[in-house]
Order: C-alpha cells, then structure tokens, then sequence
C-alpha cells in the first residue's frame, strides 16, 4: 500500500506513533490541525504480550493499545499516518515558511523513508512534535532477549505486581540501582541485586539494602539461564547458577534523534531531550513529549497523558504565532 503524500502544509510533523504521539495527534486533529504522524513501527514494548495499568485497558496487548490510537486517529479527514522512519527534519528559513502559509516565520521540512513497502514522504509542517520514544541496550547477556518482557522486565510499576513474592533478579549497571531495588522490595524480599561486576551501589547503600533482606551480587554474570520459555536463575562468570525466576533489568537508554542532525537539541546526562515546561525543546518550533523526555521511560498512560497536555501548548503557541501576540498563555 502507497501512503498519501500531500500537497497542503501540515501543522504538526508527530515523529512517532507510540502513546504519546498518537494522543498528541488525536487532540490536535480535533483542534482542527492537519496533522501527520510519521512512525517506523517499532514500539520499546513490543517485547510484551500485556501491558498494565491503563486505565480501562489494563492487560491489552500494546500492540492493540496501537491499533486502537491509531484508529481513532485516523478517524478524522485532517489526520494522515505515514509509515515512515523520519530521516531528516531541517528548518525552514522565515520567508519559506511564510511563502507556505506560516504566519510566525517559522516551519520545517520532514522527510521520511517509506517502510513495509509504503512510499517515501516529505512533509512541510509549522511545528515538530518528537515522540519517538527510546531505544534499548540491554546488559550484553546471550539469553536475556529471550527472557525480556516475560520473566525479565524494565518497569517495576508496570509489571511489579506479577512478580509479587517471587525470587527476583534487578540487573544493571547505572548508578540508579538503588533506587530501583528499593521500589522492587514493595512486592519481593527475596531479591538480589546484581551490579554484573560495575561498581554502582555504594557500601552504606548495600548494607541498607541489607537490613531488608535484599541482597547485593557484585560478581560478574555470564548469562541468563532456563528451561524452555521460563528463566530458572542467573549463571555467574565462574560458573555458580543462583536460582531465580524473573526480575528487573536495568537497560541504557538511547533517544533516537539522528534526524535532527546539526540542529542543537539540548540533552541532559542520560541523553534524553530537554525540553521547557511547555513541551518545546532548545531548537525553537521543535516540542518533544513521551518516555524520549526527562525522567525518561515511565508508563502508557504517562506518555499518552502528557502527549495531550503538549498538544495543547502546540495549538496555543501556534494560535498565538499566527496573531503575533507572545507565547505565554495565561
Ligand atoms: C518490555 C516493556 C514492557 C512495558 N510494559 C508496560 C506496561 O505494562 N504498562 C505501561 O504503562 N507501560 C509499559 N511499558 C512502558 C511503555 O511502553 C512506554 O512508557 C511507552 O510506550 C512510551 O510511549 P512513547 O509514545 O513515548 O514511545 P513508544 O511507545 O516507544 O513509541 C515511539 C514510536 O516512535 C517510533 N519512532 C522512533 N524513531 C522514529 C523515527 N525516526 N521516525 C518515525 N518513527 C519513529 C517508534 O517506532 C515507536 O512506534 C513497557 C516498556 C517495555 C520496554
């Protein structure tokens, strides 16, 4: 199937068909905005089978939970879904973007490769909305693909409550681990923590964890191990397999912003996108919304909740570029 390329300028240019850009998409088709949401089709959950916690949908399938938004969105004449990996977003200069019907001087050109056999599109839009939510590096375990979004997951909201009382692994590295273990002990004591030989919890902090029953590992792993689907415990470099049957890992993150290329995206020390208060980034015209912004991954209906709130400063900001009148809107 071909997607439509349009002629007519867009709004909002939506990198990102996840939760968050899909809720900003719907709120703006219904502010009467032509809105194209560009997305490569790889969501960070599509590891799982159920999602938690929506409201209404708790254990739909993401993939579901996509398909609905999507419809929904798609649902009014303004709304075009592109499947596309977004390449390159490059600015318009202020009489370009005039030239095509931008008021304010300010617009952007966003060009995307076709993927699944849809075409290649190119869109001229007066605001960009990055949702492309985050990529993952898991610890460089052989089998813990095989185990992630099953046994092993990243958020402890989203699937603590399935683990309640079980032998629990928290794998990582980061300096948050603490934390992390800390939020894990609300549904298991039997937990061990395993810093894969990184020297990240510090001695006042294991002896803490001590005092709860929760145990830290500092010795290095060499794998995950188990039984056809299920995981059965963690092998260790020197060979001890401590029995285990599912847990935490604590990926890096990566925010997927290449296509931005020389434009100067402000980000903080994890990498993700820095934005103000109203959802716009250090590059003026540029709004970022979803687990790609600070705190970083968080939940379906964070993403979602906070693709509409940004949605909302979009439709101001550009009601009020249109008249020239500032962009504070109380
Ligand atoms: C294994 C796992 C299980 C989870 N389980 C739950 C759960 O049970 N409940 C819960 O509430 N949350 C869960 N989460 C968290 C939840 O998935 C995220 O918080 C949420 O998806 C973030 O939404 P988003 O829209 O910011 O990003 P995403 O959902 O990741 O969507 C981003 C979209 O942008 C697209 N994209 C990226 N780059 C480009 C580009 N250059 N061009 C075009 N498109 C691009 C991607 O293909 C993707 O479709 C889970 C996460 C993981 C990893």
């Amino acid at each position: 199937m071909t997607e439509r390329v349009p002629e007519a300028p867009i709004g909002v240019a939506i990198i990102g068909g996840g939760p968050a850009g899909l809720s900003a998409g719907l709120q703006l088709v219904r502010a009467n905005r032509r809105i194209a949401i560009l997305d490569s089709n790889r969501p960070r959950h599509s590891a799982t089978l159920q999602s938690h916690g929506f409201l209404t949908r708790d254990g739909a399938s993401p993939l579901e939970l996509r398909r609905l938004g999507r419809e929904e969105f798609e649902g009014y004449p303004s709304a075009i879904f592109a499947q596309a990996m977004t390449r390159e977003v490059t600015p318009l200069t202020a009489d370009e973007a005039r030239a095509a019907g931008f008021p304010d001087g300010i617009g952007f050109r966003v060009r995307g490769t076709g993927i699944r056999g849809a075409a290649d599109v190119e869109y001229i839009a007066r605001r960009v909305l990055i949702a492309a939510g985050l990529t993952e590096e898991l610890p460089p375990l052989p089998m813990i693909r095989a185990y992630y979004g099953t046994a092993l997951h990243s958020c402890v909201e989203c699937d603590g409550f399935e683990k309640t009382d079980k032998p629990l692994v928290l794998i990582g590295e980061t300096a948050d681990l603490f934390a992390r273990a800390l939020l894990i002990s609300r549904f298991s004591s039997d937990l061990i923590v395993f810093t894969n030989g990184a020297d990240t919890i510090r001695a006042e902090q294991e002896a803490q964890l001590s005092a709860i029953g929760i145990r830290v590992e500092r010795r290095a792993i060499d794998d995950i191990v188990g039984e056809k689907a299920d995981m059965t415990g963690v092998r260790l470099a020197d060979g001890e397999v401590i029995p285990r049957v599912g847990g935490f890992v604590r990926p890096r993150w990566n925010a997927p912003v290449e296509f931005m290329g020389e434009l100067p995206i402000e980000r903080d020390d994890w990498g993700l996108v820095v934005t103000d208060e109203r959802g716009e980034t250090a590059v003026r015209g540029v709004y970022a919304v979803g687990d790609i912004v600070p705190p970083g991954p968080q939940q379906l209906i964070i993403a979602a909740g906070n693709g509409a709130r940004v949605a909302a400063k979009l439709n101001m900001d550009m009601i009020r570029g249109a008249l020239g009148v500032g962009l504070i809107d109380e």
